[in-house]
């Protein structure tokens, strides 16, 4: 198999023809013509040629077929729907998820994020949801051996694995049934684009997916769909220049005076370091989480930032970060910072973050 930045560029091209761009331009309609019988490639909901290019794309990425979807919960509640209940969520993962089973009936039982805490709430459930690295706790969960445990259970494993992507983290390879992913992140990259989509391992899962998504209508724009294919040509640079900054921004936070605690899974003293090494590609994920006294210190840190900006999600090529109990959504300390590098030159984006600590 080709390296990962060479299936990225190549993943989901038409063969070469003269006269034809490299990566066609996004189809827009809602009918097409159709004389005759009825097919789904009448209608702009049930098929579309610039989902179909960029859903080979993500396919190729995942290693199963994949469904575009209209934004990251889009995909996360079709995952929801189609395979869940009971379903067992990580209670510290995104926490809007748990919010979408809720609203859609789906019976779900929380627990930590832990191999034995999960599968000791799995007996009887259908679906086990896991996130790693946990999205903002960064806490790494083995997905080989916990799929193992989760199969002889007799449930199926969804792994969202927005943090690290599916080019780093094949979580399909790696035993998961499900792979659920956020494009509005690093997958696309450039904090202008709200995406998600659903891989599976078998086809008959996929045709389930795809069959939730045609009935509720919850797909991609043609235009967002092709601007994240234009964008996957970028996503090995992207990433090993986003994860090479957060490793050396974490070596850097780890010494500081100001910060209690940090968490980076490239970093040896993390606990869940040797399982992301060898699941993660090398690509610890572009986030960095770290714990300043209080609230009132972790404001005066975003504002005294310049090259960071203040501003939710991560993923992008600008550096960004938010003091993230401000949601209210996670547990997590009140000066928690959860800081997403960018592709920025690594000794600036150092020197800009401690400048900031220094002037607390
Ligand atoms: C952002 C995010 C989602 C939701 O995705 P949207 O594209 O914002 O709808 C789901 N899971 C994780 C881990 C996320 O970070």
């Amino acid at each position: 198999m080709s390296g990962r930045s060479t299936r990225a560029v190549h993943a989901g091209l038409p063969a070469p023809a003269d006269g034809e761009p490299f990566l066609p331009g996004p189809t827009f309609a809602a009918p097409y013509h159709l004389a005759g019988d009825a097919s789904p490639r009448g209608y702009g909901r049930y098929a579309n040629p610039t989902w179909a290019r960029g859903e080979d794309a993500l396919a190729e990425v995942e290693g199963g077929p994949a469904l575009g979807f209209g934004s990251g919960m889009a995909a996360c509640a079709a995952v929801l729907n189609v395979f869940g209940g009971p379903v067992v969520l990580p209670d510290d993962g995104y926490g809007v998820v748990a919010r979408a089973a809720e609203l859609s009936g789906v019976p779900a039982r929380m627990a930590p994020s832990d191999p034995a805490a999960l599968l000791e709430a799995a007996e009887g459930a259908r679906l086990v949801w896991i996130e790693t690295p946990t999205n903002p706790a960064l806490t790494v969960i083995d997905v080989e051996a916990l799929a193992r445990e989760v199969h002889a259970l007799g449930a199926l494993l969804a792994v969202d694995g927005t943090l690290a992507t599916p080019l780093a983290q094949p979580a399909l390879s790696l035993g998961a049934d499900v792979s659920v992913v956020s494009d509005s992140k690093a997958m696309t990259g450039h904090s202008d684009l709200l995406l998600g989509h659903v891989a599976c391992r078998s086809q008959e899962h996929a045709a389930r997916v795809r069959a939730w998504r045609d009935a509720t209508g919850a797909v991609p724009g043609p235009f967002e769909a092709w601007l994240a294919h234009r964008s996957l040509a970028t996503l090995a640079v992207r990433l090993e220049r986003q994860c090479a900054n957060a490793l050396a921004l974490a070596s850097a936070l780890a010494g500081h005076a100001a910060v209690t605690e940090v968490l980076y899974p490239g970093l040896p003293s993390h606990p869940g370091h040797d399982v992301a090494a060898r699941q993660m590609g090398g690509l610890f994920g572009p986030v960095v989480a770290f714990t300043l006294p209080s609230a009132a210190a972790a404001s005066r840190f975003l504002s005294a930032c310049s090259l960071v900006a203040e501003a939710t999600s991560f993923g992008g090529v600008h550096s960004s970060a938010e003091r993230r109990a401000r949601w209210g959504l996670e547990a997590v300390p009140e000066g928690f910072i959860r800081l997403s590098c960018g592709i920025e030159d690594a000794d600036d984006l150092v020197a800009d973050v401690l400048g900031a600590l220094d002037a607390l």
